[in-house]
């Protein structure tokens, strides 16, 4: 291999790019058919009211199982469905889905859960969406007022109007929108005022250092009190351990979400462990 540096070196870096973009197609093919051959599957991540400790409903988060077990993360077919436009009928499967299996344990037992889906910018800005979301709340019977529609800051930078626009049609209806990893995307506080917006998702990467440092609480304290000057509840996202939650509660942040409150659980774990009747508060509190 010596030998060939140099030269080498950039057949190397060639040949690298060529087996990352085979991977890509291979994925992109396998991917093409999953959805009929009914692959995916959906896991419900808690999200916690942090002053009572009650669960106020879920995060639907698609699976991929692979046959050999494992799975392949979102992370890495996510961006391959969006490329290839399978994330329309991908996306328009988890709502539905999941729409349906939160109709379910409404009539099942607590009648307030809310339902956060994850909605990618490609769906978002299809014409038909707001029809979409309209068709399968009727077709499930799911309240309008018991769905969230996640969407990140890149919706609103791509095209501030249209996603305005849309976001008020959502909340005419009563569906409410929250944006996603929160302070990565650098959408001006401009724009964000002009939103009709329903929460605000504070990203992991400013939960995880948390500490008792100012300097530490910078973001996360101006996310929240954003939040409060915009009258919406914010959503503290990849919460570990006892001393970011006990930061974020000091914070007065009003939602939780992450590992230590609760990890993504298949539907049948998800149902066995929080609905029961009255749904007290977790044991942390
Ligand atoms: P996201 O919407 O920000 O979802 C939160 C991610 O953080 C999830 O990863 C969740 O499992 C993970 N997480 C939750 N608590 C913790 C924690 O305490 N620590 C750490 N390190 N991670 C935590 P997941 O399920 O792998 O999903 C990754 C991303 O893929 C999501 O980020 C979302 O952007 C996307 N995604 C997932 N499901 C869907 C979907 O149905 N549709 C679309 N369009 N995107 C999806
Ligand atoms: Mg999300
Ligand atoms: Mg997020
Ligand atoms: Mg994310």
């Amino acid at each position: 291999a010596a030998k060939v540096a140099g030269r080498g070196g950039y057949r190397f870096y060639v040949e690298e790019m060529t087996a990352a973009a085979q991977e890509k197609l291979r994925l992109r093919g396998r991917l093409a058919g999953a959805l009929e051959r009914g692959e995916f599957r959906l896991h419900y991540q808690p999200q916690v009211d942090l002053r009572t400790g009650r669960v106020l409903g879920a995060e639907a988060l698609v699976r991929w199982p692979q046959p050999g077990g494992g799975w392949i993360t979102p992370d890495q077919f996510i961006p391959v469905a969006e490329e290839s436009g399978m994330i329309l009928p991908l996306g328009e499967w988890v709502l539905r889905e999941a729409c349906r299996q939160f109709a379910r344990w409404r009539e099942r037992g607590d009648p307030d859960w809310t339902l956060a889906v994850n909605v990618s910018v490609r769906q978002w800005e299809a014409p038909h969406f707001l029809a979409q979301v309209t068709e399968v709340l009727r077709e499930t019977g799911l309240p309008p007022a018991r769905l969230i529609l996640e969407v990140t800051e890149s919706a609103l930078l791509h095209d501030p109007e249209g996603t305005q626009g849309l976001a008020r049609e959502l909340a005419d209806l009563g569906v409410r929108v929250a944006l996603d990893d929160f302070g990565t995307g650098c959408s001006s506080l401009g724009q964000l005022q002009r939103l009709t917006i329903g929460q605000l998702k504070l990203d992991r990467s400013f939960v995880g250092p948390l500490s008792g440092w100012p300097r530490d609480q910078a973001i996360a304290r101006t996310v929240v009190t954003l939040g409060h000057w915009l009258s919406v509840p914010t959503v503290g996202e990849g919460i570990e351990t006892a001393e970011q939650l006990g930061v974020l509660r000091d914070l007065d942040c009003e939602v939780g979400q992450g590992f230590l409150l609760g990890s993504p659980l298949p539907p049948e774990e998800f149902e066995s462990r929080y609905l029961h009747p009255g749904g007290g508060p977790l044991a942390l509190f």
